[in-house]
């Protein structure tokens, strides 16, 4: 086996698929320290850049104080805390739900929650695009799995037509992790209505920054049903690390005693909870924060002018500029990198082949002219490398 897994390693580096891991030295934040150079970073999905704010560190710290550092045990023993639950209380009340339940990160989360809700003899729908995790819950809850065109609401609709499926359920993200548009959601839910089905929302880049006050994407386009069961992480603009899960009280009650990930795992430590509801406060008054982060994204927008690269058409803080090959989309990154800047070149699997892209990643913390600097580093690269 070992033979066969270097084989599989060498195939990747000749097909420059091979993924390194930088070596961060600093806080994440959009000026960040790796292998001793300081970058301007578009990486991360810190989009509010709370990841590195001096009041969610001191709320962990005191936390850590009065809480301890680990759970200890599985929810249904005596892992609860009562930062947990106060945390679902306060989630539930900010996306307007019954109930939420938190998971220690997002993936575990749809793998339990797919799991739980549906199995034989049930069917998923899911977007041809969502992010990988979707793919394995599906797969995991021995559900049929019919994936659809990114987001035609036509094919989805001809494959629930036909579907003969006990329970229904569309399992979609809310705003695509590597193309930055969103769902149909409103579509999908009639969808739910016409056909009977349940919709599964994965708003990991849509809470925090998208809805009035950054509920997430639901609140943004204006749905509720209580056929909808929603997922955000709360790593990414949140800041923190974990997810939940917010929903109708019976399906929050049913996965407590049914999801796996959720029953045989040890939760996040209390403290990160008391954190992530320091981080909520922020997110509900961060009207600002999001004001000068659609004001950045807006101006890029504008003045990105690019013939050898297309902007994809996305209005989040995910800009992705497609590329095309890996290796071009992997010289650009290069060019970018001795330029100062770091941003991720994305190749498949995570895209699909021939669509290799960089993935520009837009945050609150970024000043006017960290996004000039990117603009004219990419113009330049434009001019200066071979087509
Ligand atoms: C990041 C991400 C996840 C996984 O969340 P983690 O908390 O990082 O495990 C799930 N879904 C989508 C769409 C994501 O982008």
């Amino acid at each position: 086996m070992l033979a066969a897994l270097q084989l599989a390693l060498d195939k990747r580096l000749a097909d420059g698929l091979l993924r390194q891991r930088r070596l961060l030295d600093s806080p994440q934040a959009e000026h960040i320290v790796t292998n001793d150079q300081s970058y301007l970073s578009f990486c991360s999905n810190d989009y509010l850049g709370l990841a590195n704010r001096p009041e969610l560190i001191s709320a962990m710290q005191q936390a850590a104080g009065e809480s301890g550092v680990g759970s200890g045990a599985s929810n249904l023993i005596t892992g609860h805390h009562r930062y947990h639950d106060d945390l679902e209380r306060q989630l539930a009340a900010f996306v307007e739900r019954p109930a939420a339940l938190l998971f220690s990160t997002g993936y575990m989360a749809n793998i339990g929650v797919l799991g739980a809700l549906v199995g034989r003899g049930d069917a998923i729908f899911a977007d041809k695009l969502n992010h990988a995790c979707l793919n394995d819950g599906g797969y995991y809850s021995l559900a049929s799995f019919h994936r659809f065109a990114h987001n035609d609401v036509q094919a989805l609709e001809a494959l629930l037509k036909t579907s003969t499926a006990k329970h229904k359920l569309i399992a979609v993200d809310a705003v695509f992790s590597m193309d930055g548009d969103i769902a149909p959601l409103a579509e999908y839910l009639q969808l739910c209505e016409r056909y009977d089905a349940y919709l599964y929302v994965d708003d990991a880049h849509g809470f925090g920054v998208l809805g009035e006050h950054g509920q997430g994407t639901l609140h943004h386009l204006g749905l509720r049903s209580p056929r909808i069961i929603m997922m955000a992480t709360l790593g990414k603009a949140a800041g923190v690390a974990g997810a939940f899960v917010a929903a109708e009280s019976v399906v929050i009650n049913y996965l407590i005693q049914t999801a796996k990930s959720y029953v045989y795992s040890t939760p996040a430590p209390p403290a990160l909870s008391a954190t992530l509801s320091a981080s909520l406060r922020l997110i509900a008054q961060g009207d600002a924060l999001r004001a000068h982060l659609y004001g950045l994204i807006a101006y890029f927008k504008v003045h990105l002018s690019c013939q050898k690269w297309r902007l994809m058409p996305s209005d989040t803080s995910v800009q992705p500029l497609l590329v095309g090959s890996n290796q071009a989309a992997l010289a650009l990154s290069a060019y970018l990198q001795a330029a100062g800047i770091l941003v991720p070149a994305i190749r498949p699997p995570t895209v699909p082949a021939g669509t290799a892209r960089l993935r520009i990643s837009i945050s609150a913390a970024h000043s006017l002219e960290d996004i000039q600097k990117l603009l004219q580093a990419i113009h330049q690269a434009e001019s200066e490398l071979p087509s």
